[in-house]
């Protein structure tokens, strides 16, 4: 399917004039009358995908499929460690895309893909077809990265990597822990979901620990030399958990030459490749990532295991009729986190329907801001501007963005602040 659709797509874009492209290329609408646009995935890129395209051009017919009726946000997960939110508050649904944009919403996974055809087939039975369809499916998980861990295991050592039962379960392994405990943070290598999502959760879990249970400590892991937000991390442990001290709740180790390779389940043990060993009580391993399953499935991942597109219209480089946003596709420098995913939908949105009315595409430029929580009142945040440079590949703007500045406890209270502002206007922007 891949090589079939990878010569199709080629010899479509042969032809096509300088900054515009035509729209369905000719081919008949699936439909009949309208242009129906299929969303796969109701998370920050589907959701933010399905209600722009209604609010571009209400002519177009959404559909949007995402098996969870309700949809629990990975970001403000880790404030659950330190007793700021719980999971109720990171719950939204799809009612406002409904009533108020009139996007379609099948409550269902997406079992199989027919590429030709341009139809979908549903775990329910129903099929669908597309004009065009935007994936925008997330992540999975690499399970054959650490012996000894796999999804089974995962249910005892829970990742919450993805928010819902194994963010609870974590957050009550950590409550259970004896105080003087150790937990253990396996951070994988780059790209994964969220960056900077391991050091705000250690930041979380220390705030709580720090109350409750001083006498313990979180050892973090990490597969990298450096890490999103370092300065600026270091900095806030070092005020608050009393880190580069003996008595830090919280240390960092690199084993960027040292990976881990093997989790002892009785013991709690993981070892490296060199034989270090390291015991925790608890044991929070973020395994490396790649798409979602339904992405490599289908022949829509390359060989690093995330899905490669044209950046402009987030056109699947195997398939000229599959747009993938998101986590699973291949947007970097831009990171994978919720505020990309929607800044790349409302981009491939807007050349969705250019390409369905057959209009010249924008020039796109992506955002990113990411905000962390080191302690309640001290946020830090990195900002990022990025659009296609001469290659047409993706670039940040010189000039644009940055990291907080080193700052005093008034300004670094304000980020705080800013960090849950700008949680509640992104799930306004792609939810509501
Ligand atoms: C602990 C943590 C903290 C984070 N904090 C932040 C933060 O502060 N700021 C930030 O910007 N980002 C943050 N992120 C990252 C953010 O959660 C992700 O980048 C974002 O969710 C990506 O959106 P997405 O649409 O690509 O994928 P998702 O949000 O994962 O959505 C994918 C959807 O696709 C659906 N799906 C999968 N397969 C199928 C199928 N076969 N059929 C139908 N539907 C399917 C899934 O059910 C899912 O709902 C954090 C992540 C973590 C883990």
């Amino acid at each position: 399917m891949a090589g079939l659709s990878r010569r199709r797509f080629l010899q479509g874009i042969a032809g096509l004039g300088a900054g515009v492209l035509s729209g369905c290329g000719g081919v008949p609408l699936r439909s009949g009358g309208k242009a129906h646009v299929v969303v796969v995935g109701g998370g920050f890129g589907g959701a933010t995908a399905a209600k722009y395209l209604r609010l571009l051009d209400a002519n177009i017919q959404v559909t949007l499929i995402e098996p969870k009726a309700k949809y629990i946000t990975c970001p403000g997960s880790n404030w659950l460690f330190a007793g700021l939110a719980n999971l109720d508050q990171l719950t939204v649904d799809y009612q406002d895309l409904q009533d108020r944009y009139g996007v379609k919403l099948l409550v269902d996974r997406i079992s199989s893909l027919d590429a030709a055809q341009r139809q979908l087939r549903l775990a329910g039975g129903q099929s669908v077809t597309y004009d065009r369809l935007i994936m925008s499916p997330g992540i999975d998980f690499r399970w054959d990265a650490m012996a000894g861990y796999d999804q089974a295991a995962a249910e005892q050592f829970p990742h919450a990597w993805q928010a819902g039962p194994q963010t609870l379960l974590l957050a009550r392994q950590l409550q259970a822990m004896p105080d003087g405990g150790v937990v253990l943070i396996a951070v994988p290598a780059d790209p994964y979901r969220c960056p900077p999502g391991p050091y705000e959760r250690a930041s979380m879990m220390a705030y709580w620990l720090k109350q409750h249970k001083p006498r313990s400590k979180i050892l973090i892991l990490d597969a990298k030399r450096s890490f999103s937000k370092q300065a600026l991390f270091e900095a806030g442990w070092t005020k608050h958990y009393g880190y580069g001290t003996t008595n830090s709740l919280i240390e960092w180790l690199s084993l960027a030459d040292n990976p881990l390779l093997q989790l002892d389940k009785q013991n709690r043990v993981l070892t490296s490749e060199f034989g270090d060993r390291f015991r925790g009580d608890v044991l929070n391993i973020i395994p490396p990532q790649t798409a979602a399953q339904i992405a490599l499935q289908h022949g829509l991942a390359d060989a690093t295991g995330w899905c490669p597109v044209r950046p402009l219209t987030g056109q699947s480089l195997f398939d000229e009729f599959i747009h993938v946003i998101g986590d699973a596709a291949h947007y970097a420098p831009i990171p994978k986190s919720a505020f990309a995913a929607n800044s790349e939908a409302k981009a491939c949105a807007l050349a969705v329907t250019s390409l369905i009315n057959q209009t010249a595409i924008a020039e796109a430029h992506w955002l990113n801001t990411c905000y962390s929580l080191i302690a309640p009142d001290h946020g830090i945040s990195v900002a990022g501007v990025y659009k296609l440079d001469a290659a047409n590949a993706i670039a940040p703007v010189k000039g644009a963005g940055g990291v907080s500045a080193r700052t005093d406890a008034q300004v670094a209270a304000t980020e705080a602040d800013y960090t849950r502002a700008v949680y509640r206007s992104l799930i306004a922007d792609t939810f509501g």
